[in-house]
């Protein structure tokens, strides 16, 4: 049986992240992915947008790897050449109802230590972005967007640079607990079987399946994971008239129906959040008939939106740990310190914004696996 340090299942962007700070620490790793691909699921179907920090509380663990990860984030496209750009982005009031939640939201984000933040009117606004209706906005020059998948491409290289190497096709079907780590069955086209001292799940939307399919762990500690689709609409035969970020106040369970842009200037609009079942097959075509609902969200703050405009485009699915009405819930990342498992961090609900905050996640792994012991 092969014997290595860490095996990460999931090689999604966070998966991927983990893998080479697990590499880069010294780790013999194998990367466990299900897919045909790596960031074939939840990481290639997001905003692509490098968030500031703005929204959740200053004590969770999801503000802090934010605004860390965003900080790596950047430092990193830079270093290796990830096409990225710091755009900037505007989030808008569009009524006189709507500004104290903007002032908190300002607050918050102070709170949480993002720079470059401030607080204009609307006139100010429009100066910025002339099609933009409101009443006044918080610019955050600290947001940008990144190219996901030329990102995980950067973090893969790195990775196996450092030995790591990635199986696909090679779905994590069960996990023993053994002396000096577990012992996994993989299925595929190719099955085997591992023994590795440390355990990351990383399985995004399936992460609590993974969860369960761990020997001995105890069932409060394999979290039910619920899935919120959100679906895009993009903007067919017009140049997108804004160029920064464009976000309405946002709702319970996403950010509002806001507008992003690609590297090539190519506006798109959502996500929305519409619930799915827990269970079974995730159908994730777009149906046009939500468009109505995005024309009448949008020339809130985009009056000028031409009828006819939005194309249904691709949707995402989010892991979330709260259902649908309840308040929203922190990253988890349990390591044995809740679970009692030497060398198994299992992570969940790690919904937005998972990709700015890769690589602090990884950090976070890395050291929360240090101590593991060494076969003796
Ligand atoms: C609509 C939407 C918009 C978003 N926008 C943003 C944004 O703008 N900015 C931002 O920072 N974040 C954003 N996010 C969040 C971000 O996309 C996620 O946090 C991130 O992609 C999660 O990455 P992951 O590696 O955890 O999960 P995934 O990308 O889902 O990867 C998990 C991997 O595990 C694999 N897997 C599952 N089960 C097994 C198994 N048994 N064995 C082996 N492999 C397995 C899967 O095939 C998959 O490849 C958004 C998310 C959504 C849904």
């Amino acid at each position: 049986m092969d014997k290595v340090d860490s095996v990460v299942v999931g090689a999604g962007v966070v998966g991927l992240a983990i893998a080479r700070a697990l590499a880069m620490a010294g780790h013999e790793v194998i990367v466990l992915e299900a897919e045909a691909s790596i960031g074939s699921i939840t990481s290639a179907r997001n905003s692509e947008v490098i968030h500031a920090g703005l929204y959740s509380p200053p004590q969770w663990l999801k503000t802090r790897l934010c605004l860390r990860g965003r900080r790596l984030l950047y430092a990193y496209c830079e270093e290796r050449a990830v096409p990225h750009r710091r755009c900037g982005k505007l989030v808008v009031a569009t009524s006189e109802a709507q500004v104290p939640a903007l002032e908190a939201l300002a607050r918050n984000a102070t709170a949480n230590g993002v720079e470059g933040l401030s607080l204009i009117d609307g006139a100010a606004a429009r100066a910025l972005e002339p099609a933009l209706h409101g009443v006044a906005a918080l610019l955050s020059s600290q947001t940008g967007i990144v190219d996901s998948h030329a990102y995980m491409l950067a973090l893969l290289g790195q990775a196996e640079d450092h030995g790591a190497a990635l199986a696909l096709k090679s779905p994590l079907q069960a996990a023993r607990p053994v002396a000096g780590g577990f012992e996994l069955d993989v299925g595929g086209a190719e099955p085997m079987r591992l023994h590795t001292r440390c355990l990351v799940n990383s399985a995004g939307l399936q992460a609590s399946a993974v969860a369960q399919c761990i020997e001995g762990l105890p069932c409060v500690h394999a979290p039910p994971t619920h899935r919120c689709k959100g679906n895009y609409f993009s903007l067919s035969g017009a140049r997108s008239p804004f160029s920064r970020l464009v976000y309405p106040m946002h709702e319970a369970a996403g950010l509002g129906v806001h507008l992003t842009l690609d590297l090539a200037g190519q506006a798109r609009f959502g996500p929305d959040t519409e619930w799915l079942p827990d269970d079974g097959p995730i159908d994730y075509r777009v149906d046009p008939v939500r468009g109505e609902g995005f024309y009448a969200a949008i020339r809130r703050y985009w009056p000028g939106l031409p009828d006819g405009a939005l194309q249904p485009d691709y949707s995402g699915v989010r892991p979330k740990l709260s259902v649908a009405g309840a308040p929203a819930r922190d990253f988890s990342l349990e390591t044995d310190a809740q679970h009692g498992i030497p060398g198994l961090v299992n992570l969940f609900g790690i919904e937005s914004p998972g990709l700015t905050a890769s690589l602090a996640i990884a950090e976070e792994v890395r050291d929360a696996l240090s101590g593991v012991p060494q076969p003796t």
